[in-house]
């Protein structure tokens, strides 16, 4: 797809114009379309980026499907992440060339975002693409990744190491989980896989996974406060009763790192795992982690990531595919991670 240039309605000096998906809101009801947008409408900022990749997220989901009030102000371009080269800046730190990458911040929910040729957005947002990794495999990692891998950092932090025993992934097939799995079995962690999807098996395994367990052994709600003991550390994406079952598996001393609700969003717990066993619950959040770390954990992403893993987690589709897979993710039904090419 190619930006065009052209005449604007009043006959006036020639314009830009970019192509996107644009979400618009009648009636409550919240529609998508494939439609093109001038330059001059993009929200304010110091770097304009000439959008390569972005992806689906499972919030992404939520956005095309109008979910949980995440975008207050139609018409609309959504996309929470997106990889790119920059064209125009204000900011010292960015010259036309660069590649970056952009997640989190709310884009694409309070102000538009990567399903979009181009994006302007404030300079200290970007991240520069780590040497080595590409703008669609920087895509394929996306904010799904990048959360995996502050989850495994904020667990280090705790004092997981290689070695402690059993690592539990839950929502392993989807794309926090997959990152997830294939970043433990890199880093020489005994990752466990907690999947609702027999069919997952070998895909798992593939990604490194040592062993399966059925999402259902844990979905339950717990019955006892202390159940045995199983887990070294976990990264949860379901939360609900998944977690609340988790944190009574905790080892002595332990941590689980609170990533997602793809489950649920309440909590019933007792504070006894936390009393008796010295268990830790970790928060997670990638939308506002702060430059440093940031940096830091793309970084560490680009020289851990087994790039042939990431990409057999990889589907690639077009702006006109997104509608039908933000439904499908919601539903649990893609796999691993999707990238958008705005070429496609
Ligand atoms: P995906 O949809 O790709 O993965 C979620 C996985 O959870 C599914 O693949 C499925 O795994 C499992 N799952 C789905 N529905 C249910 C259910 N009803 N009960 C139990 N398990 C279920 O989403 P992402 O990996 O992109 O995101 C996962 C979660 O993490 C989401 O809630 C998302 O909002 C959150 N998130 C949070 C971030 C943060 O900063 N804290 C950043 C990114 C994501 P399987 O089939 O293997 O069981």
């Amino acid at each position: 797809m190619a930006e065009a240039h052209g005449q604007d309605q009043t006959g006036s000096a020639s314009v830009s114009t970019f192509k996107a998906l644009i979400l618009d809101q009648q009636d409550g009801k919240v529609t998508a379309s494939s439609g093109t947008r001038r330059l001059d409408e993009l929200p304010p900022g110091d770097v304009l980026v000439r959008v390569a990749h972005s992806t689906l997220n499972y919030k992404d989901g939520m956005i095309l499907g109008g979910i949980g009030r995440l975008v207050r102000s139609y018409p609309h371009i959504p996309g929470v992440d997106f990889a790119g080269t920059v064209e125009e800046s204000t900011d010292p730190r960015f010259e036309p060339g660069d590649a970056v990458v952009l997640t989190g911040w709310r884009v694409g929910e309070t102000r538009w975002g990567g399903y979009a040729e181009r994006a302007r957005v404030k300079a200290d947002w970007l991240v520069k693409l780590p040497r080595g990794m590409s703008t669609r495999q920087a895509m394929a990692v996306g904010t799904a990744g990048f959360t995996a891998m502050l989850a495994i950092e904020a667990l280090e932090r705790q004092g997981l190491a290689a070695g402690a025993g059993d690592v539990l992934v839950t929502g392993a097939a989807g794309g926090v989980g997959s990152v997830a799995i294939t970043l433990l079995s890199a880093l020489g962690h005994r990752a466990i896989a907690s999947t609702g999807r027999p069919e997952a098996r070998d895909y798992l395994l593939s990604l490194g996974a040592a062993d399966i367990v059925a999402r259902a052994s844990l979905e339950a709600a717990p019955t006892k406060p202390l159940d045995t003991e199983r887990w070294a550390g976990a990264i949860d994406a379901v939360g609900g009763t998944t977690l609340a079952t988790v944190l009574t598996q905790l080892r002595y001393g332990a941590s689980v790192a609170a990533v997602g609700l793809a489950g649920g969003s309440d909590l019933r717990a007792t504070v006894l795992p936390f009393l008796l066993r010295g268990v830790n619950l970790l928060g997670i959040d990638s939308v506002m982690c702060p430059a440093g770390p940031r940096a830091r954990a793309w970084e560490r992403l680009a020289r851990t990531l087994k790039m042939d893993r990431l990409d057999a987690m990889t589907a690639v589709i077009g702006l006109a595919d997104l509608p039908e897979y933000g439904r499908r993710i919601l539903a649990g039904q893609t796999r691993g991670r999707v990238v958008v090419e705005l070429g496609k």
